[in-house]
């Protein structure tokens, strides 16, 4: 019977060059993984391939060397230990995060929780290509978040408080950004230059600034063949609700106007940037 590399590509199993052998990508969702999962994921690598696994640039795990005779038995024996095969091709792809705040003393949103809504409401959706999201928690960007389709970085819109200032200097010395200068007890915020790090608010012994979480997304990345750092174009997003509503916006944007081979990027080249702009601003400004 003919094999159909095709369905087997969709479902995770990645041919590789030794006939009839494949590399199985798993389902991993920002980068974590319980520990009775990578039980299970260390008894399927021994027991049907050669022992060993690859983690891939984009935080998954892949088990090389399954041969075609076992797929089958390897999906159900993944299944026991609630491990699910991945995806390839032209759907939506494993979404990468950073620990983010819950983890990360430097992190502004939990990146983790963000890629797992992400993940429920977009994994492996077909799509005119691949699709790649990244979440990290802020500005140090370990994520490196404008180089996916759609990357959302955490930051804090942040706000001064001179009754709880003690004008010790600290946050003046935390901003890499020179936003901050004090003169004659006085901080002076020139919010020009601030890109929302949230570095002063996490440095001040008294919290006299208090920060706000929000969302620094950008559009069109891609880090292959052509390089192009995706575009933040829209001001801070403020909540979830008005995050999910701009990525579903942007996807679908995609899903209608994208060709077949044709990646987010060039999509949004070929309709139009104002087009594609005014779409996502849109949908940033829908009744939040
Ligand atoms: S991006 Fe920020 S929150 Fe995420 S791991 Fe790096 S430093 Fe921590
Ligand atoms: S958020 Fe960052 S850039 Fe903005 S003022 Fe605070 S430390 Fe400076
Ligand atoms: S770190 Fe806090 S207390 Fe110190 S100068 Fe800045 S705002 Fe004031």
């Amino acid at each position: 019977m003919a094999v159909d590399y095709s369905a087997l590509k969709k479902g995770g199993f990645m041919r590789q060059k030794q006939k009839n052998t494949f590399s199985l990508r798993l389902q991993v969702v920002g980068g974590t993984i319980t520990s009775e999962k990578l039980k299970k994921i260390y008894e399927v690598a021994d027991k049907y391939g050669q022992g060993y696994v690859h983690l891939t640039s984009r935080q998954s795990v892949e088990i090389p060397f399954i041969k075609l005779e076992d797929i089958e038995e390897v999906k159900l024996e993944l299944a026991k230990g609630g491990v699910n095969p991945g995806v390839c091709g032209p759907r939506v792809r494993t979404v990468t995060a950073c620990q983010g705040n819950t983890i990360c003393p430097s992190g502004n949103i939990d990146a983790t929780n963000i890629a797992e809504e992400l993940n429920t409401r977009y994994y492996a959706r077909e799509l005119p290509h691949k699709f790649k999201f990244g979440v990290t928690g802020c500005q140090n960007n370990c994520l490196k978040a404008e180089e996916n389709d759609v990357g959302i970085k955490g930051v804090l819109d942040v706000h001064w408080n001179k009754e709880k200032c003690i004008f010790c200097g600290v946050c003046v010395k935390a901003c890499r950004s020179g936003a901050l200068k004090m003169e004659d007890n006085q901080i002076l915020f020139d919010e020009s230059k601030c890109n929302y790090c949230g570095r002063c608010e996490k440095s001040c012994p008294t919290s006299a600034w208090e920060g706000e979480t929000a969302y620094i997304v950008s559009f069109g990345g891609l880090f292959g063949n052509t390089i192009n750092k995706g575009d933040a174009f829209l001001p801070l997003v403020k909540s979830e609700e008005q995050l999910f509503h701009i990525t579903d916006t942007a996807i679908q944007f995609f899903d209608d106007f994208g060709n077949a081979g044709e990646r987010f990027n060039f999509t949004i080249d070929r309709i139009g940037r104002d087009k594609f702009k005014k779409v996502i601003e849109e949908a940033y400004n829908g009744g939040f």
